[in-house]
């Protein structure tokens, strides 16, 4: 049966036609999708406002709206299994991603913001007025636009619904049209955990539904994951209508720095790992290695043996470690990319060609002796591609992180060495919105997550995703003659 939208409560068929869903291990249909036409967009818009001021979600004390999120994540954990299968025939990932990370990510950010719901607190400011009280007060922005993309749907999603529920908003979920199904369930959950109608609204379909929500001038903030492209897009639809403020996370291209002193071994399995993660369709993915001359080459080898020895498959099979690419679209462009590589002058020492089977399979990549200004070193490919390049110690430590950090994005960052004062100066020095020293990319809500320039605005997790989603008013209030 085709997945339908839903809005205030009720599961509708859209106006716009239907999408087919695609397993990307098999290339199997394997359900289908409704598309929203613009009305449908404007009565899921007109339904969240509604909910917003409705006594039974504007009305509820702290305390009973934090017990809503705490029943959803345990509805999650419950559903978990279901769950995780279902990403993984949706995107590809291996079911151990889907499960740990995915999933259990997922009940663990309602989990932590339900906690939040009683702790978010306003100031009494120390204004100069005589007789006079100012405080403040933390209101929910109002109709939230949650538009996620297709490499981490549930994850993703839970970022954002977590935060906006716990504050109070009602949102209009649209998620990627290429991977839509665990969103479609989690909205069924809210429901069941007792979230009234209105408040939490999905509606599916490509590029069009989303820039309906965003040029919608009744949508009051839009929370976006996906490319640096789509993310200039929504700015010009925010300046075109009401200026509705945005939460962007962006691309990236993540440099990798492995100093002298650091354990190849350790370093070679971490940016293994940590490049190819969910078959390197992970934002912060380490995608460029900056490798000390001296170790270059034991690094190169070592790595390109580790991508080598790498199992394919699909993600639902035990013996799986790396999935599919999430289409046929998106694998033809990871192929064009190391085709470009190739013709620019890289070596490649490792994959660079499909996978075996029907689905859109492709070997994790290796290439070394990159120049900087290849599209390979600088372009987003969001795939298994890994290119190396190499950097004297004698360089000055200037020079090198202007390397690092010559590039449009500044999501992520990585560091190898067992050199305290080196890793905080490197640390110190790259541009980017989180660096990670010695470990992988994993994000934890505890920490906030965002990037410098094209790969995003503001942060998402911890209190930082409360600030996103509220209003700070400020009292006045007058006690003398
Ligand atoms: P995408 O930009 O193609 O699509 C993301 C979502 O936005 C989809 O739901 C899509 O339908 C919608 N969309 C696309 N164009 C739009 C427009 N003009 N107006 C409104 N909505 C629009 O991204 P994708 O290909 O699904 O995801 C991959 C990208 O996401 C990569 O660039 C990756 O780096 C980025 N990403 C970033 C983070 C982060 O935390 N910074 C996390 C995951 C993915």
């Amino acid at each position: 049966m085709t997945k339908q939208l839903c809005i205030s409560g009720e599961w509708v068929d859209g106006h716009g036609g239907t999408l087919p869903v695609i397993n990307p291990a098999t290339a199997e249909i394997i359900d289908q999708l409704t598309v929203a036409s613009a009305a449908d967009v404007d009565a899921a818009v007109a339904a969240a406002r509604e909910a917003l001021d409705r006594p039974d979600w504007a009305g509820l004390l702290p305390a009973q709206r934090a017990g809503l999120l705490f029943r959803l994540a345990d509805l999650i954990s419950e559903h978990g299994d279901e769950l995780a299968e279902l990403e993984t025939r949706d995107q590809g990932q291996p079911l151990g991603f889907s499960r740990q990370l995915s999933v259990g990510g997922a009940a663990e950010h309602f989990r932590y913001y339900a906690g939040w719901v009683t702790k978010i607190q306003g100031t009494t400011n120390p204004i100069s007025f005589p007789d006079t009280l100012n405080y403040t007060r933390r209101e929910p922005i109002g109709v939230n636009a949650l538009i996620t993309p297709w490499n981490a749907p549930l994850m993703i999603l839970a970022w954002k619904l977590a935060p906006a529920l716990a504050t109070g908003n009602t949102v209009v979920i649209k998620p990627s049209e290429v991977t839509s199904l665990t969103s479609l369930r989690l909205v069924e959950l809210a429901h069941q955990a007792g979230i009234p109608a209105g408040v939490v609204n999905i509606v599916t379909g490509g590029p069009e539904v989303g820039e309906a929500l965003t040029r919608h001038p009744d949508v009051d903030h839009v929370s976006y994951t996906g490319s640096t492209k789509g993310g200039r897009a929504i700015t010009h639809a925010s300046a075109d209508t009401n200026l509705k403020r945005l939460t962007l996370e962006l691309g990236g291209k993540a440099p990798s720095i492995i100093a002298r002193d650091a354990d190849i071994d350790a370093a070679v399995a971490g940016n293994l790992q940590g490049g190819v993660i969910n078959s390197g369709q992970v934002c912060a993915a380490y995608t460029r290695f900056y490798v000390d001359a001296s170790r270059e080459q034991e690094f190169v080898t070592k790595l390109a043996a580790g991508a080598d020895s790498l199992v394919l498959g699909d993600g639902m099979q035990a013996t799986t470690q790396l999935g599919p690419l999430v289409s046929a679209k998106h694998r033809d462009y990871v192929a064009a990319m190391v085709a470009k590589g190739q013709a620019e002058g890289a070596q490649l020492v490792a994959g660079g060609r499909p996978g075996e089977g029907d689905g859109y399979f492709f070997r994790p990549t290796v290439f070394a002796g990159v120049r900087d200004d290849m599209a390979i070193m600088r372009e987003e490919i969001f795939g298994p591609v890994l290119a190396v390049t190499s950097y004297r110690d004698d360089d000055e430590l200037a020079g090198l992180l202007a390397r690092a950090n010559d590039s449009e994005y500044g999501l992520a960052a990585t560091v190898w060495t067992r050199d305290l004062a080196a890793a905080h100066r490197i640390s110190n020095g790259l541009r980017a919105g989180a660096v990670f020293v010695n470990m992988l990319p994993i994000p934890d809500m505890a920490a906030p997550w965002g990037g410098y320039k094209a790969s995003g605005w503001g942060r998402e997790m911890g209190p930082w995703a409360i600030d996103a989603y509220t209003e700070t008013k400020s009292v006045w209030m007058h006690y003398g003659d």
